[in-house]
């Protein structure tokens, strides 16, 4: 099947032509004659999403996986990790049991992205501090066998942590640090025993000190760890945007931390049994505390460019970068032979079509 599409981005570059799809891969690119439509790029993939459209993956079925999979991808994802917060433990296993019994069209689930339960009361967030625990091996294993575990954000000071990262690694886990108060000692030394990735880089973690740069400031100088960040004008300044982008290259990943208050109008919603006030953009606790956001995948593209990001750098953030966080080389590029997961943009960015596996998921 052609696409149509009139150009491609290939590994950061415009390809003139037209896209081939076959057998659920890409099987051409820069193909003559070319289309008259859009530009067609990988599709975008979010690895820390909590809920969108009115659900909350810490309560959702089968049907609310498949609703909210078709929303994802009018905006341009093709896959994704649903996220939950820290829980009670035994919620842990009903969201578990029901993601592993889902099977949906729509944008690709890649497995459970657990933001908790072995984080920081110190830097809770949004989270409720009470359901926080100290690093837990048999539990783990127990989480693991209850349904596909794909990503953990653990706090790497407290005890136990270092070797929980190492049995996270081993069962195939990727591992991230967040909602935590280590130093960039405790945070080297996580990342020497295999943590990839820092979760919502300068949110929910010690801040940044020209003496005490913390577990931004480690992460953003070794090569070999991924940041995420959630550019929707509210949880980062511009210029922290700029600093995190500028120092991380290719490690920075786009993430949108969306909730169940995404692609809904004003008002009250929940976060893993907590309300939440939507107002005006900003998803906050009563206390004021930031709760998520209701960004877009497409959206947050958008914010980087106008930030004065060059768009290809700003789709790699949303494409290739969180595939290589995931070790997916099969996602997240539009090569012959990898998956054919694309997403058509017009002229100012915004997503007119996408596809997963070669099908159409979503067409304006
Ligand atoms: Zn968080």
């Amino acid at each position: 099947m052609r696409l149509g599409v009139n150009a491609a981005l290939v590994h950061g570059r415009i390809v003139e032509g037209d896209v081939a799809v076959e057998g659920g891969l890409i099987e051409g690119v820069g193909l003559s004659p070319a289309g008259r439509i859009g530009l067609a790029v990988p599709g975008f993939i979010d690895v820390h999403i909590n809920g969108f459209d009115g659900v909350d993956f810490t309560t959702a079925d089968a049907g609310d996986y498949t609703r909210v999979a078709g929303c994802l991808a009018s905006t341009g994802v093709t896959a994704f990790q649903p996220t939950l917060i820290t829980l009670p433990v035994p919620d842990y296993f009903g969201a578990l049991g029901r993601l592993r019994s889902t099977s949906t069209p729509g944008a690709r689930i890649l497995g459970m992205h657990l933001e908790g339960p072995f984080l920081s009361p110190i830097r809770s967030g949004a989270h409720d501090p009470r359901n926080m625990l100290d690093p837990d091996p048999e539990l783990t294993r127990r989480l693991l066998d209850a349904g596909p575990v794909t990503c953990m954000t653990i706090a790497p000071e407290l005890p136990g942590a270092l070797d929980l990262i190492e049995l996270l690694v081993a069962e195939g886990v990727t591992v991230a640090l967040g909602h935590t108060d280590a130093d960039a000692q405790t945070a080297n030394a996580a990342f020497d025993r295999g943590a990839r990735s820092v979760t919502h880089i300068f949110g929910a973690q010690r801040p940044w000190r020209h003496r005490d740069p913390g577990i931004s400031g480690a992460a953003l100088v070794r090569d070999d760890v991924f940041i995420t960040a959630i550019v929707d004008g509210v949880h980062l300044a511009p210029e922290a945007v700029k600093l995190a982008a500028n120092a991380a290259g290719e490690r920075f990943v786009l993430v949108t931390d969306a909730i169940s208050a995404a692609g809904r109008p004003d008002g009250h919603y929940l976060l893993a049994g907590r309300t939440v006030l939507l107002d005006h953009g900003a998803c906050r606790l009563e206390n004021g505390t930031l709760a998520g956001s209701v960004l877009t995948m497409d959206q947050a593209v958008r914010n980087m460019i106008d930030l004065g990001f060059d768009p290809a750098r700003a789709i790699a953030a949303a494409t290739s970068a969180p595939a290589a966080l995931l070790r997916r080389p099969d996602l997240g590029n539009l090569e012959p032979g990898a998956a054919a997961d694309v997403c058509v943009l017009d002229d100012s960015y915004h997503v007119i079509r996408t596809i997963v596996a070669g099908m159409e998921s979503f067409a304006l």
